[in-house]
C-alpha cells in the first residue's frame, strides 16, 4: 500500500526539517524526489543520506520559489532529466512571528512571498505535465495556525489560511484533470521551526495537544504520503489535519 513507483516528486523546502522527512518517506516508497530549496547543498546532504538508508533516491536541486523564472526552469530541468512529474509537495515556508503592532511590511511580503506566491509558481509549473499525463497529485503544507489562530503569527495565520483557499480552488480548477490538490494542516511539529521558541510558548502549545506530545515530521509524512497515493484518488480539496487533537 501506499507504494509510489516510477512516480517524480519535486518537494520544496527539503533540504531540512519536516521537508527533509517528506523526501525520505516518498523516496522509501520508489518515487524519485527533487528536493528543491534555497539552502546550500551541505544542508541537504542528510537528506540524501537517510533517503538512501531508507533504500531510496532523492537529488537536490536549489531554487528560490519566490522567483518565478527560476521555479520555471527548475521544474523544466526535473521533467527533461527524470521524463515526468507526478507529485508536487509545498512544503517550503518561512514563520516570522511578531505581535499585529510590530508587522513590518517587509515581513508581510517577505512571508507571503515564500508561504503563498512560492507556492502558486510551483503549482504553475508543475501543473501542464500533470494536465498531459491526466493524473497528478499536489500537496500543499498549510498549519494549525491557519483555522485556530494563534497569537503573535498574524502573518504566517493568514499565509497559510492562503493555503487553504489555494487548495480548494486548485482542487476544483484541475479535477476533471485527473489532479487531486489538498492540504496537510500540521500542528506542534519537533523541527528547527519550533525548537527555537522560547519555553514558555513550548509549554503554551503542548498544553493544547490532547494526545500529549509534540508531533514528529514523520507524522506530517505519512498524512502527504498518503495523499500522494493511488488509495487517495478520491481525495481533493481537503485539510488532513496533522495536530494531535489541537483543533478538531
Ligand atoms: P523549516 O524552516 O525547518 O524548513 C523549511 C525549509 O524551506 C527550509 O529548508 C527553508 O530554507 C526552505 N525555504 C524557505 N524559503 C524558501 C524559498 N524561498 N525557496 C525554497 N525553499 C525555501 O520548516 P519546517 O520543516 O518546520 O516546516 C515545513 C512546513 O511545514 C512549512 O511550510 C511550515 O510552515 C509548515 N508547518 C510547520 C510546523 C512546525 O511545527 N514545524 C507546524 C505547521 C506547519 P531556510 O532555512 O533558508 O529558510
Amino acid at each position: 500500500m501506499f507504494r509510489l513507483d516510477d512516480r517524480v516528486a519535486i518537494v520544496t523546502g527539503g533540504f531540512r526539517g519536516i521537508g527533509r522527512s517528506l523526501c525520505v518517506t516518498l523516496a522509501s516508497q520508489g518515487a524519485r524526489v527533487v528536493a528543491v530549496d534555497v539552502l546550500d547543498e551541505d544542508v541537504g546532504h542528510g537528506t540524501v543520506v537517510e533517503a538512501k538508508d531508507a533504500g531510496g533516491q532523492v537529488e537536490l536541486l536549489r531554487c528560490d520559489v519566490t522567483n518565478e523564472d527560476a521555479v520555471f526552469e527548475a521544474f523544466e530541468g526535473v521533467k527533461k532529466r527524470l521524463g515526468r512529474l507526478d507529485i508536487l509537495v509545498n512544503n517550503a515556508g518561512i514563520a516570522r512571528d511578531m505581535l499585529l503592532m510590530r508587522v513590518s511590511a517587509e515581513d508581510i511580503e517577505k512571508t507571503f512571498a515564500v508561504n503563498v506566491t512560492g507556492a502558486i509558481y510551483c503549482a504553475k509549473a508543475a501543473i501542464r505535465p500533470m494536465m498531459r499525463a491526466k493524473s497528478g497529485r499536489i500537496v500543499n503544507l498549510t498549519s494549525v495556525v491557519a483555522e485556530l489562530g494563534n497569537p503573535g503569527q498574524v502573518v504566517y495565520g493568514a499565509s497559510k489560511a492562503g493555503l487553504i483557499g489555494l487548495t480548494k480552488t486548485l482542487a476544483r480548477e484541475y479535477a476533471s484533470r485527473g489532479v487531486t490538490v489538498n492540504a496537510v494542516g500540521p500542528g506542534y511539529i519537533d523541527t528547527d521551526m519550533t525548537r527555537n521558541l522560547p519555553e514558555e510558548a513550548k509549554d503554551f502549545m503542548l498544553a493544547q495537544v490532547p494526545l500529549g506530545r509534540i508531533g514528529q515530521p514523520q507524522d506530517v509524512a505519512n498524512a502527504v504520503l498518503f495523499l500522494c497515493s493511488d488509495e487517495a484518488s478520491y481525495i481533493t480539496g481537503q485539510v488532513l489535519r496533522v495536530n494531535g487533537g489541537m483543533y478538531v
